[in-house]
């Protein structure tokens, strides 16, 4: 079996879930997994060389283009306008990433794993040897680095390779009310000069005062240079890297055995993933699961025919 950090991950969360994950999958882009995929296809292009200019209008261009056909899974707000804020992420978080050097970086070949394939999600900078994720979180603590560096994606990558890591993390807050609260996306205006702002000096928020939030997308004339040139003269810092060295060995022996467990697990899984328990602990546990309608659904389903997933 070849297995990756989001397969596996799936199928800790979930026998069923992994299954059905396996058969079909959503018509409609999640609207995060496609600003990730987009943001990804991006970064890979900055440290190829490629202008930010181009960069941003291909990512930008690719978003507005999937958004529309197949189309978004946006079942509350408005969804044009939540579509555009991803996009005004898009140009100032690669305006900002274009003003340092960014790795070259290339797929990582597949691992072999007993009788079984690891493919890497992070990407490998062969110049020094070195893994490289990108990844996008709503807000950085000591908690969600945690969560992050213990993961299939960070540890599982590293222990199948024996490679460093370098994380790379994006803070791109929350969407409240339909509209994306992110530095990225939205500033403030004063409430009687015409200054905007995103923070204090300090990095407090400016909500108490009667500062007015306006959003990006909301203005033709906005550009990300100066949006982020502004966000610069303002410290805002939403971009974090953190080095992580290799893995010990002892613990490299113990991914083996685990994900031997694991593929041997999913090997003899059932075929018709409606024939395995539910895994109802994880329904919304780590969010609302996609598959909610089919194993929640009082008559019998046809899944193909609900229109929202297709056999892969
Ligand atoms: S809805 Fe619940 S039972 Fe069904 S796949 Fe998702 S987590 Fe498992």
């Amino acid at each position: 079996m070849t297995i990756d950090a989001s397969s596996i991950t799936t199928w800790q969360r979930g026998r069923r879930r992994w299954a059905l994950d396996r058969l079909y999958q959503e018509i409609r882009w999640n609207p995060r997994a496609l600003f990730d995929n987009c943001l990804q296809k991006g970064i890979t292009a900055l440290g190829g060389g490629a202008m930010v200019s181009q960069v941003s209008t291909d990512a930008v261009t690719r978003f507005l283009d999937l958004s529309r056909d197949p189309g978004l899974n946006i079942l509350s707000g408005n969804p044009y306008k939540i579509a555009m804020d991803y996009c005004a992420m898009l140009r100032t978080i690669l305006e900002k990433l274009s003003r340092s050097k960014l790795p070259l970086c290339h797929p990582v070949p597949t691992v072999k794993i007993g009788d079984h394939e690891w493919r890497c999600m992070a990407q490998i900078e062969t110049a020094t040897n070195t893994l490289h994720r990108w990844t996008t979180v709503d807000y950085w603590s000591d908690d969600s680095a945690a969560q992050e560096i213990h993961s299939w994606f960070v540890w599982g990558d590293m222990a199948a390779t024996g490679l460093p890591m370098v994380l790379h993390v994006i803070e791109i807050g929350r969407i409240v009310k339909g509209r994306r609260h992110s530095h990225w996306a939205r500033i403030f205006r004063h409430p009687t000069v015409a200054t905007f702002r995103f923070q204090h000096d300090d990095g407090k928020p400016l909500t108490a005062e009667g500062w007015k939030p306006a959003w990006f997308s909301d203005h033709n004339r906005n550009n990300a240079t100066h949006w982020v040139d502004l966000m610069d003269v303002q410290g805002v810092n939403l971009i974090h890297k953190a080095p992580l060295k290799e893995i010990p060995e002892r613990s490299r022996d113990e991914f083996v055995r685990g994900v031997v467990e694991e593929a041997t697990g999913m090997k003899d899984i059932e075929a018709d993933p409606l024939l395995i328990s539910p895994c109802r602990d994880a329904c919304h546990r780590f969010g609302k699961c996609k598959w909610l309608p089919v194993c929640f659904s009082l008559e019998s389903v046809d899944i193909a025919s609900l229109g929202a997933y297709r056999r892969k």
